[in-house]
């Protein structure tokens, strides 16, 4: 198949959070599986450096009732796989993909992505490429599956398009003058389309044109249709209930894997388990921790309400009460920073925090770290609950989303599972589930055994990739009713 996935941010060439991952990642496994694969974003400043070959083509892409121009440049990714850049320095040489210094939303967001949008398929006819599939991320992509089936329907008429959504709470949400940039008449501004109380949501137009919806996990595909975790949109959502499903985002075992993991002291395989107790030692000494043999529990997240700060805080008292150590990596929300520095200083020994972004420290802390901690509000997939699998480093997490996906309950007597779960997000909820990872914990040959159980678990790219694959297939010969929902969701 030809499939093109548009997309706003790919790593290594932009990133602000997981769906760069997913895009960085995806395309190269699906033509692994010996599909054609192109993979298009904007041409930030960041992806400049990464050297992208200009192009002999230049597309005019309709913003309202101007003609924009937009250069185009290129860079091979693997050998079926093809980054494409579209150009335009007016709307995307900056040095935030959507936000300026001072963290403040850019005031044409909205002209920017509609522009970008409309690009992808301007390219795909000046390529002269109709593809069997494109695949569209949230809402900065949102227009894509709609301009498929209006302004550019005849082209395109063959091509399936899915549209995934990273995290709902992001929708791509503009005041209702910004319609006539989209080109689209205003018959489409009704709440069958692209209105969403008053104004126009790209996210709800990805939604309501694709012909697949998927999420990045099969509990966060039924999630959203909540009005806790739909944000709104669980209305449409239902709209589209046959037509959505959950794949779970894969892990990259070439940057995460501790046997070959240049970033900590000492690497480790399952036949070397042992070594993890010298990274412990390095970590405990770097944040002053005693070295008592208690366990050590690791966090690395951004500091932000959806990831349950609040009730870590709340509980770090009783959690050292219960013989843990804490360690925590993080940066996001003031308040939570000064926060985290008080208790730090209040635990000295017990708890210690380095407040920033520091790849080589998270490495280190999935390494050295006896348990991982993850109480999300709600997590879409998460990445880290599988890092710390792969590190031997037992999950506790929040039963929700992907990390519910992910973590099976231990049970001591038939030694199944491979972490611990608590569904109440509150304080006391966590620490339940934490006083029976301790539990486990003190019983050192039944917790080595978890150790190499948890080693084993695989979430590499090549089973996502598939799920895809197998989708793309299923909505190219309809027969997605048979069979497709049943096996992968
Ligand atoms: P989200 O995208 O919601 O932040 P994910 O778990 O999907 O959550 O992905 C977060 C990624 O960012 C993980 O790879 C995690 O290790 C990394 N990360 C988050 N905070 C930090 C930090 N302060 N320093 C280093 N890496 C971090």
């Amino acid at each position: 198949m030809i499939v093109v996935h548009a997309g706003s941010e790919v790593v290594p060439f932009s990133k602000t959070g997981g769906l760069a991952d997913v895009l960085g990642a995806l395309p190269s496994s699906l033509a692994k599986r010996g599909h054609e694969v192109i993979v298009v974003s904007p041409l930030y400043r960041s992806a400049t450096d990464k050297k992208p070959v200009k192009q002999q083509i230049s597309l005019g892409v309709r913003l309202g009732d101007r003609t924009l121009p937009a250069d185009v440049y290129s860079l091979r990714i693997g050998e079926h796989a093809t980054a494409y850049f579209i150009a335009n320095d007016a709307l995307f040489l900056r040095d935030g993909l959507y936000v300026d210094r001072n963290g403040v939303d850019y005031g044409d967001n909205s002209s920017r992505f509609i522009f970008f949008s409309r690009a992808v398929l301007e390219l795909m006819e000046k390529l002269d490429i109709v593809p069997d599939v494109v695949h569209s991320h949230d809402w900065q992509t949102g227009l894509v599956p709609a301009y498929l089936r209006t302004l550019y329907r005849d082209y395109f008429k063959g091509t399936v398009s899915v549209f995934t959504i990273h995290n709902i709470g992001y929708q791509g949400t503009f005041w209702h003058l910004d319609m006539p940039l989209t080109g689209l008449g205003w018959e489409y501004f009704t709440k069958d389309y692209l209105e969403f109380y008053g104004k126009i949501s790209l996210l709800k137009a990805g939604i309501v044109f694709s012909d697949a919806v998927t999420t990045v996990s099969p509990t966060y595909s039924r999630e959203i249709l909540t009005p806790e975790f739909g944000y709104g949109m669980e209305g449409v959502l239902k709209t589209r209930e046959p037509d959505l499903f959950g794949i779970l985002n894969g892990v990259d075992y070439g940057q995460w894997a501790p046997e070959h993991d240049r970033l900590i002291p000492h690497p480790y395989g399952m036949d070397a388990v042992d070594l993890k107790q010298d990274n412990k030692i390095t970590l405990n000494k770097m944040f002053g921790l005693d070295d008592s043999g208690a366990p050590l529990i690791g966090m690395i997240t951004r500091l932000a309400q959806q990831k349950g700060i609040d009730i870590v805080i709340e509980a770090v008292g009783r959690m050292v009460a219960m013989g843990l150590k804490l360690v925590l990596l993080g940066s996001g929300d003031k308040t939570y920073e000064d926060r985290i520095k008080d208790i730090t200083g209040r635990y000295r020994g017990r708890v210690g925090a380095r407040i920033g972004f520091d790849n080589s420290l998270a490495h280190l802390i999935e390494a050295g770290a006896d348990m991982f901690l993850m109480p999300s509000l709600y997590e879409p997939c998460g990445l880290n609950q599988m890092y710390s699998l792969r590190y031997g480093t037992v999950p506790v997490v929040r039963a929700t989303g992907g990390l519910n996906d992910t973590v099976a309950e231990y049970d001591p007597t038939r030694e199944t599972g491979n972490g611990f779960k608590f569904r109440d997000q509150s304080a006391d909820g966590m620490l339940l589930a934490l006083k029976r990872a301790v539990d486990a914990y003190n019983d050192r040959p039944r917790w080595q055994r978890l150790t190499r159980a948890c080693m084993s678990y695989d979430f590499s790219w090549d089973r996502s990739s598939e799920g895809y694959e197998l989708l793309y297939g299923a909505y190219r010969t309809k027969s997605y009713l048979h069979g497709y929902r049943s096996k992968h969701t």
